[in-house]
């Protein structure tokens, strides 16, 4: 990601000038920015009001609340000019479409019974299944196209119909189908950062290396269970998070462990958090992964002490764009004098991989079958 650009307080130009008019047309701004002179446009200056503009909008999202425009945060504002009618949505190979109408639509199909997936807001092959199949049931031409009269019977049904969320059922019932034994499940692990991103530097330690070697624990303890268990990146790798996603999707993979450590300013700072995908504004979210997420964060916790930042909701691209369950844990802030310390110490990162295996293995077992937190070992795994 290091050729894209990044906008922050006290950049000015163009590019600031179209970022401003598009927090205008969202209301975070005042409306007058939409309607800029060129003149006016180079001298743009992302103030204070913009700054505050941005976090507002990144809280909407939920996306990290930094203030700084970055690939994933002017995707997202890209995104959310559209609403449901603004144009005909489609599947297209070459280059899906993504935005907030695609949204929309998918809340309306899921509410109605049609299980389009995730409300991902990215048009994909499940989306368009689901409208097809809508179009079916209502008596229109199953074109899989979402235009003017999709968009008629669409509002006239979608008002009176309010079901349950098929997406969440069928994701748990794969959970329940899968089984207990870990034998034969494959699980994505993705060490963040690598290559010329180093990500946190901070008390003598790197981010990259320290998830690297975390992750290669992790492996090393799933395959002893019997999971097929893959890295996203080699020790040297550079990949953004889209790409990463799409090498989760090509294993076919039933779990997603993305790791990372976590920065602040305040070095007082500290403690464990986890993340999945999920978000409020269209009222939907992964339940294996909050489940997963809540599972992981409670044994981290229970084994190491480490301060409890709960589990949250995100749309980053990792847990946007995989299709099957993905967690993100910030295992501690490098920034932290005590937190790093604890990173740096191999029998550390020994434990917090045992708790994440030991997560893994929870996921799957029925609850009668399950122990108490912070009570399974491997070698009860390993049978
Ligand atoms: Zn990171």
């Amino acid at each position: 990601m290091t050729s894209q650009r990044y906008y922050r307080l006290g950049d000015t130009g163009a590019a600031v000038a179209e970022i401003r008019a598009k927090l205008a047309t969202l209301g975070l701004l005042p409306a007058d920015e939409a309607t800029m002179g060129s003149a006016a446009m180079a001298d743009a200056v992302f103030d204070a009001q913009v700054d505050q503009a941005v976090r507002c909008f990144q809280q909407q999202r939920a996306l990290t609340v930094d203030g700084v425009v970055g690939p994933q945060t002017y995707r997202a504002l890209d995104e959310a000019r559209w609403k449901l009618g603004d144009r005909i949505l489609q599947y297209s190979v070459s280059h899906l479409m993504s935005g907030d109408d695609v949204a929309q639509l998918q809340r309306r199909l899921l509410d109605m019974g049609f299980d389009c997936g995730r409300v991902d807001g990215i048009f994909g092959k499940d989306t368009e299944r689901a409208l097809r199949e809508f179009q079916h049931n209502v008596g229109l031409a199953p074109d899989g196209q979402c235009g003017p009269r999709t968009l008629k019977a669409l509002s006239r049904l979608s008002r009176t119909v309010v079901g349950g969320e098929p997406y969440a059922m069928r994701e748990s019932e794969m959970i329940h189908q899968a089984g207990p034994s870990l034998h034969g499940k494959t699980v994505v692990i993705d060490p963040g950062h690598g290559g010329g991103d180093r990500g946190v530097v901070a008390n003598g330690l790197e981010e990259a290396a320290v998830v690297w070697d975390l992750a290669n624990r992790v492996e090393g303890r799933l395959a002893a269970t019997g999971v097929q268990a893959y890295l996203t990146r080699g020790v040297e790798g550079e990949l953004d998070e889209v790409a990463r996603a799409h090498f989760a999707n090509a294993t076919g993979a039933d779990l997603v462990i993305s790791l990372h450590v976590d920065r602040h300013r305040n070095p007082v700072a500290n403690g464990v958090a986890a993340y999945y995908y999920g978000n409020d504004r269209f009222g939907h979210h992964s339940a294996v992964g909050e489940k997963f997420a809540g599972l992981v964060q409670r044994e981290i916790v229970a084994r190491t002490g480490m301060l409890d930042c709960l589990t949250h909701e995100r749309t980053w691209d990792l847990l946007r764009r995989t299709r099957m369950p993905a967690v993100r844990i910030e295992l501690g802030y490098l920034t932290n004098p005590g937190d790093a310390a604890r990173l740096a110490d191999p029998g550390f990162r020994d434990t917090v991989a045992e708790a994440i295996v030991v997560a893994v293995q929870r996921l799957y077992l029925p609850p009668e079958d399950d122990a108490p937190t912070g009570m399974l070992h491997l070698p009860e795994l390993i049978k």
